[in-house]
């Protein structure tokens, strides 16, 4: 039987892409790439080694002085032409994201869009990394100040969105003038080999993006972090895997962003427009299945609004179809593996466990996939496990509160800070509690945040660093100061 991949993008590769060339593995092992919605194999990739990652940096290194004397016009011109071509081949991007990571197509089509935007806005911001000149407060010099392209850059992706957590690397570094090794994550390294493919096709030169798909990541992320040649490392992740990876970083002082995990509060007031915070809800905790590092974790309802709340919400939830990503009319995929839903499956267990109320859900619906029913719990308590962990699954745990600055401290009470939402009509109060968050980002009145165009990241242990906006292409440079005496 032909995999339901061969059809698209004229091919996927399935190989290293390493100094422009496809490769195999140097010791010749591939691993398999398996559909969540049937647990088939899609296809085998090849098993990148240290020696493999150390070539990849090779050619990295040979082609960073050509790229980054490239002028940036042109390197804005390959992203924009990136943009094209991505956006021409997104349905079957999409359809390409789907099967590897189980997400519904309708969001992949919207990870496709997002993707490509950060090949447009880095196209955009390419010729408009200024420098600054300013007087000395002594009077005696002038202070030059010149932004500088980092150097080689490793990069390192998770599966939840393997196509836009790519390009909001790869954008940014582009548009800088650095040259890179991906390093995608094993259970999605389709999207990101056939990204490579496409930026290649829009001109950038051999050796500047290579793509080294490794299931023994430890070994070979670590090998290059210690090549003095790498000079930044850019992850995005679980918190776990970022503070080793920071250790790693440590020894050779590498420049290092992190976009680690969340625990995002989502925070009802009494005087909120209810439809609009049940749509935001809906958008904040389901967008790709709840697999999101933005995905709503806590609900903090007032006890004013909390029933009706809870009511619209799981009546939405309910009604949603569950199917096979691929399958037209589906809204809710399977998770990404076995593994994803077993702990999904916990998380509920222990919140029941403990007293809390099913109002729709909390049961693997019977069938072949990965899949968790859309779930809503009331009455959960302080102390269950799903309010402190990362769910990563549709799963919506509701608690009330009564008073605006109890809601902030529980809100607070985590030590993650990516994301918060607040919903209210009162825009004075929306404020005041947004500066009060602990969180790079704030939802006010709204469920979606990400934006090419805007710093994204976290404080706390969710991160350091921000992507996109103009901060993402900051973050690919060094900044030179030239003390100019006229
Ligand atoms: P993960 O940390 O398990 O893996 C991320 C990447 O690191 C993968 O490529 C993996 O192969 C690699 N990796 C794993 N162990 C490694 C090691 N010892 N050395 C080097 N590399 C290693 O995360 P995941 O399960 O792929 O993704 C889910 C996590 O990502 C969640 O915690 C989520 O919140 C987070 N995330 C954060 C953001 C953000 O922008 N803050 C965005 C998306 C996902």
């Amino acid at each position: 039987m032909s995999s339901p991949i061969e059809s698209l993008l004229g091919g996927v590769p399935t190989d290293l892409r390493v100094g422009g060339k496809e490769l195999p593995a140097s010791d010749g092992r591939r691993f398999d790439v398996i559909d969540p919605a049937t647990g088939d194999v899609l296809a085998t990739v090849a098993d990148g080694t240290v020696e493999d990652a150390l070539a990849a940096v090779d050619a990295a290194a040979s082609a960073a002085e050509g790229w980054s004397a490239t002028p940036p016009r042109e390197r804005a011109e390959v992203l924009r032409r990136a943009f094209t071509l991505m956006t021409e081949s997104a349905e079957d991007l999409a359809r390409l994201i789907t099967l590897e990571n189980g997400k519904a197509l309708p969001d992949a089509r919207g990870e496709v869009a997002y993707a490509a935007e950060f090949f447009r806005w880095y196209a955009e911001e390419a010729v408009r990394v200024a420098g600054t000149l300013a007087p000395a407060p002594s009077g005696s010099n002038r202070i030059m100040v010149l932004h500088q392209p980092v150097g080689v850059c490793v990069l390192v992706t998770p599966w939840n969105f393997p196509a836009a957590m790519a390009t909001r690397k790869m954008g940014p570094a582009l548009a800088a003038g650095c040259t890179m090794v991906l390093k995608p994550a094993s259970d999605t390294p389709l999207t990101a080999l056939a990204m490579a493919r496409i930026l290649e096709e829009a001109g950038v030169p051999p050796g500047v993006v290579n793509v080294v798909p490794a299931r023994r990541s430890g070994p070979v992320v670590s090998a290059m972090l210690h090549d003095p040649r790498v000079r930044k490392l850019s992850f995005t992740g679980s918190t776990e895997v970022g503070r080793v990876l920071l250790r790693e970083a440590a020894d050779n002082v590498v420049n290092t962003s992190m976009e680690l995990g969340g625990n995002a509060p989502f925070l009802v007031f009494d005087d909120a427009d209810l439809d609009a915070a049940v749509d935001g809800a809906m958008v904040a905790k389901m967008r790709n299945g709840g697999e999101a590092c933005t995905a709503a974790n806590r609900f903090y309802v007032h006890s004013a609004v909390a029933t009706e709340f809870a009511r619209r919400l799981a009546d939405r939830m309910a009604a949603m179809r569950v199917g096979p990503g691929i399958e037209d009319g589906t809204e809710l995929g399977p998770l990404v593996n076995a593994e994803a839903a077993d702990k999904v499956d916990a998380l509920v267990a222990d919140a029941v466990g403990r007293g809390a109320t099913r109002l729709t859900g909390g049961r693997r619906p019977d069938r072949v996939g990965f899949y968790y029913e859309p779930t809503v719990l009331t009455d959960v308590p302080e102390a269950a496990e799903i309010l402190g962990e990362e769910i990563f699954g549709p799963v919506a745990p509701i608690v009330t509160f009564d008073d605006e600055a109890d809601a902030i401290e529980r809100a607070n009470a985590t030590e993650y800070g990516l994301v918060a939402y607040v919903y209210t009509r009162d825009l004075a109060r929306g404020l005041r509690v947004a500066e009060r968050l602990e969180s790079g980002m704030i939802g006010l009145n709204r469920g979606v945040v990400s934006d090419p165009a805007a710093p994204f990241g976290g404080v706390k242990q969710s991160g350091l660093g921000r992507e996109g906006g103009h901060e993402g292409v900051l973050d690919y440079t060094e900044s030179k100061y030239v003390a100019v005496q006229w």
